[in-house]
């Protein structure tokens, strides 16, 4: 095909003895067009708030300070933009965490319900502004074996996400709940939506729909890879259905290997 980039070497041995080697290099080229974007998105999120911080440093000249509005202003969007950094190079760490261990290790026996029952609460204190019904229905029983940080991580950013992308009085469910011997995880919600030609691209790091929107709501647009990376390694994967204006399903389902109390091929079976 035309985008396919190969390398060429001729290699001489003998008198007249030639060696051409062709190297298929499409996919290294690939990876390092990825890892360039990737740099530069990381470089282009970490100065926006810089320069806002510097904008606002800039204006809170000794002369200035007396003045309590500006003062007052200047101190909350300090604050958020210094958040906005913090939360971004938190993910990048947990991203290239979980990048960096190869080896896939669970912990047994991972309380999954306890962890979902605490993320109910915290949902309900995130929620006070948007007033959104939010309602969990977890199976109290429904134990795993997981990596438990990272099951946790791709629970809170799925509940997250649908309380942060819901305009204000929304209706959010969430499950888990045992569906044929897997352990099944769906949050729901009545939000905006998202369009198909956007749906596909969601789990790219740095997506994000409206970028300037998303910006106000405190996104990094990393959320979604983290939450793919997770589940490729608990042998899941990411569900998305989604129509615009209608609302959003995220799920995904641990397979019954996972699932503590579930037999399974490799084992034998119980008389
Ligand atoms: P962010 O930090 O921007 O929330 P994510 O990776 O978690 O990043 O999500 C990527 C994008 O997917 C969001 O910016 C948003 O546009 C879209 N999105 C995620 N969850 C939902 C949802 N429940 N409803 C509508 N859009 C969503």
């Amino acid at each position: 095909t035309e985008d396919l980039t190969l390398e060429y070497r001729v290699l001489q041995y003998g008198e007249k003895q030639y060696l051409l080697i062709i190297r298929d290099i499409t996919q290294l080229k690939q990876l390092e067009q990825i890892r360039k974007d990737f740099v530069a998105n990381v470089s282009h999120e970490l100065r926006t708030p810089l320069t806002v911080l510097q904008g606002y440093l800039e204006m809170m000249e000794p002369e200035h300070l007396p003045q309590q509005a500006i003062w007052q202003k200047a101190h909350s969007v300090m604050l958020d933009q210094t958040k906005r950094m913090d939360n971004l190079v938190q993910q990048l760490l947990t991203l290239s965490r979980i990048e960096a261990a190869a080896k896939v290790h669970y912990d047994e026996n991972v309380d999954a319900p306890a962890m979902l029952t605490l993320l109910e609460q915290e949902a309900h204190s995130l929620n006070r502004e948007k007033q959104h019904q939010i309602s969990f229905d977890i199976d109290l029983d429904l134990r795993v074996n997981a990596i438990t940080e990272e099951l946790r991580s791709a629970f809170s950013n799925l509940v997250t996400n649908a309380i942060k992308y819901t305009p204000d009085g929304g209706d959010i469910k969430v499950s888990w709940r045992r569906e044929h011997h897997k352990a099944v995880f769906t949050v729901t919600d009545n939000g905006e939506g998202i369009a198909p030609q956007h749906v596909k691209r969601l789990t790219e790091r740095f997506y994000r729909v409206d970028q300037a929107r998303a910006r106000t709501t405190g996104g990094t647009g990393l959320g979604l890879a983290i939450v793919k990376h997770v589940l490729s390694r608990h042998q899941s994967r990411l569900m998305i259905f989604s129509e615009p204006k209608r609302g959003s399903s995220f799920s995904f389902a641990l397979p019954p290997e996972l699932v503590v109390g579930e037999l399974t091929a490799n084992q034998p079976k119980l008389p």
